[in-house]
């Protein structure tokens, strides 16, 4: 079994043909899928299929590229959605300085707004991080009087980073640019951490794995990142399934089997 920790099952490229999408990653074993919001609306939409079908679970937040659309109210309603079983993690929230689509003291304020609400309750974090490295470790570590829960998804920073980011106590999710030729900092960071504290990903419909390079990404990809990864630590798939799986089992406390 696999886990595909980070898609958006809820967006556009999907509408024709998501049961297909779902069908084709059950078949390849992806046990379990995590839907994740990125506002209120994709929070909605992501949990309706959580509802819908047993293998899905979701995710509720502002991505900081919508860091600008939250307020009181919205903010409000999210916290509403926790208490759904099928809700198991807060995010994605963080910052990106690459795109900067929300101004980087918005988005410093409704990263920091949402990180300490989940961390209060309990609740994982999903963290987004775009050529922001410093300035979240900065925010996390100055959180820090609370107990930290969560990944770094679609990891982007080197082998030291990563590690200082365990040690805090966050996992560090690999996605499928692992797989491009010249990936060399992010094969690094696959080779060399802790098996115990890698998850996989796809960030579907972005970010396709070599051989589907340039495609829509869907959940059964993450098959092609799994395989990447065991080639690089030279253990079997199976011992890298089992154990990214039961990672995030962990993190998200998600049952045995779906
Ligand atoms: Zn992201
Ligand atoms: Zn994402």
């Amino acid at each position: 079994m696999l886990v595909d920790t980070h898609l958006h099952l809820d967006m556009k490229p999907f509408d024709q043909d998501r049961e297909q999408v779902l069908e084709r990653a059950l078949e390849c074993g992806i046990g379990y899928m995590i839907s994740i919001g990125i506002d209120l609306t994709s929070s909605i939409k992501a949990l309706q299929l959580a509802h819908q079908y047993d293998a899905v679970y979701s995710t509720i937040g502002y991505h900081p590229h919508h860091a600008g659309d939250m307020d009181t109210q919205t903010l409000r309603e999210l916290s509403r959605l926790v208490s759904d079983p099928k809700i198991v993690a807060w995010g994605e929230i963080g910052l990106d300085f690459f795109r900067r689509h929300s101004p980087p003291e918005i988005q410093r304020k409704v990263f920091k707004q949402q990180l300490e609400m989940a961390l209060d309750i309990d609740l994982p974090v999903i963290i987004h991080d775009r050529d922001a490295h410093e300035e979240l470790l900065d925010i996390l570590i100055k959180t820090g009087k609370r107990r930290h829960k969560g990944v770094i998804h679609c990891f982007s920073g080197d082998y030291a980073l990563a590690m200082i980011l365990i040690g805090m106590g966050y996992y560090i999710s690999i996605p499928g640019t692992v797989t491009y030729k010249n990936a060399f900092q992010i094969q690094e960071v696959a080779t060399r951490i802790p098996l115990e504290k890698m998850l996989l990903e796809t960030d579907a419909p972005y970010l396709a794995p070599v051989p589907k390079r340039g495609k829509r990404n869907e959940p059964s990809f993450v098959t092609y990142t799994a395989n990447m990864v065991a080639q690089l630590r030279d253990i079997t798939v199976q011992e890298l399934c089992r154990q990214t799986t039961d990672n995030a089992k962990t993190l998200f406390n998600l049952p045995d089997s779906p």
